[in-house]
């Protein structure tokens, strides 16, 4: 039997931040609409897959805000698919919410709701960083809601932090990771914030009000955090991720894992191993579909050979996991650490994934994966660079063939 992940967008937020480039619209008064049809699309696409043989293991309720939903409207969108999926008895049902949208109250719902898995955007203890985020909530609140999280019963407690925010010191970004280190969370998730593009930050900085943090500092903060986070007890299982031993992001590993997931709600993905479909980001669209009878999808694409060996690279070596060779081979029918020499990488032998390799190798051989060394980590967009101009010239000459 197969394994599924299931994941729902709530495309909802008080105001947006001024980085942000998720699709999420500020119009609450949509919400009950967009409950109802996410209903519909849930029943509608458990329909269609009613003669396949899976389990689904596990279900991420993701934004946007998802605490901006009542503990009642969670429970029906779960409920539902409780009812009209084959569900694991032990699946991993998970939840993002926003300090400064929460109340004991409202997480003691959540945890009744079956939710057992909850990511608080704590992004940082800081006030200025808040600030300059243009989060709606400030440090006390972050603090405040971990602590609420704990005494509703949420023992599977993480956080999202960024770093590198502009006018942030590298001692300011440590003293973030103590205080994340002093809650004992089971999860900790690590961004640098990147400038996106349409963004009021990327505008910001292209009229020169905002220096960016310098790369090197950059370099030196992820450092931090992959030497005092380890030492503290967690494991660094991928770029961004560190969890407590058990505690690793099930949900997140079937992504990387090429694993198949459906999502619902407006510009939700789904893919089943070899094409990719995805809903508009669109709130009003997604629910007029829907209302009408109509599928939500917005586009389709069938991965091609390359493409799949891309992402067979891009996911993989997020992962300290790394590559398998066995699945490279079936793929390509030759040798993944020999196609790696290829691309000018050199290769160390059994060095430990994410960790320095001796001689500044970006990658390492263990047992059967191709996996990333510290240095590898923080050069993971030259490394895959590399790795994918050898993908494009083994498409490019089975072509000519
Ligand atoms: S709360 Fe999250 S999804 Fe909403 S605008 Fe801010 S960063 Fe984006």
């Amino acid at each position: 039997m197969g394994e599924l992940a299931l994941y729902i967008h709530i495309p909802f937020c008080r105001r947006k931040c001024g980085y942000c480039d998720f699709y999420s619209v500020t119009q609450l008064h949509l919400i009950p609409r967009y409950i109802a049809a996410l209903v519909g699309e849930i029943d509608c696409v458990a329909f269609r897959m009613r003669d396949k043989a899976y389990a689904v293991r596990s279900i991420y309720i993701g934004g946007g805000t998802p605490s901006l939903l009542s503990p009642d409207d969670l429970s029906t969108l779960l409920r539902v698919i409780r009812n009209s999926f084959s569900v694991d008895a032990d699946i991993e049902i998970a939840c993002e919410a926003n300090p400064g949208t929460l109340s004991a109250e409202w997480l003691a719902g959540l945890r009744r709701t079956g939710v057992n898995r909850l990511t608080l955007g704590v992004q940082s203890f800081r006030d200025a960083d808040l600030q300059r985020l243009g989060r709606i909530h400030d440090s006390n609140a972050a603090c405040d809601s971990i602590r609420s999280a704990r005494n509703a019963g949420f023992t599977n407690l993480g956080i999202d932090l960024i770093f590198a925010v502009p006018g942030q010191t590298r001692r300011a970004w440590q003293e973030n990771l103590e205080q994340a280190l002093s809650f004992q969370l089971e999860h900790l998730s690590l961004y640098g914030l990147t400038v996106e593009p349409a963004t009021p930050l990327a505008a910001s900085v292209d009229r020169g009000e905002i220096k960016l943090c310098p790369e090197e500092l950059q370099r030196e903060m992820m450092l931090d955090a992959m030497h005092l986070l380890p030492q503290a007890g967690y494991d660094h299982y991928e770029l961004s991720n560190y969890a407590r031993r058990g505690f690793a992001s099930r949900h997140n590993c079937a992504y990387w894992q090429g694993m198949p997931y459906c999502g619902f709600g407006a510009s939700a993905h789904s893919f089943d191993g070899k094409s990719r479909w995805w809903n508009s980001p669109d709130v009003e669209g997604y629910c007029l579909a829907i209302e009408s009878g109509r599928a939500a999808t917005a586009e389709h694409e069938d991965l091609t050979g390359e493409q799949a060996l891309l992402e067979m690279i891009l996911l993989g070596l997020r992962l300290k996991t790394g590559i398998d060779s066995h699945r490279w081979h079936v793929a390509t029918d030759s040798d993944l650490f020999e196609f790696a020499r290829k691309g000018k990488l050199t290769i160390a032998e059994q060095a430990p994934a994410f960790s320095p390799s001796g001689d500044g190798r970006l990658l390492t051989h263990i047992d059967q994966s191709l996996c990333l060394t510290e240095e590898g980590v923080l050069l993971y967009d030259a490394v895959c660079e590399k790795l994918a101009a050898g993908v494009q010239l083994r498409a490019d000459a089975e072509r000519t063939h």
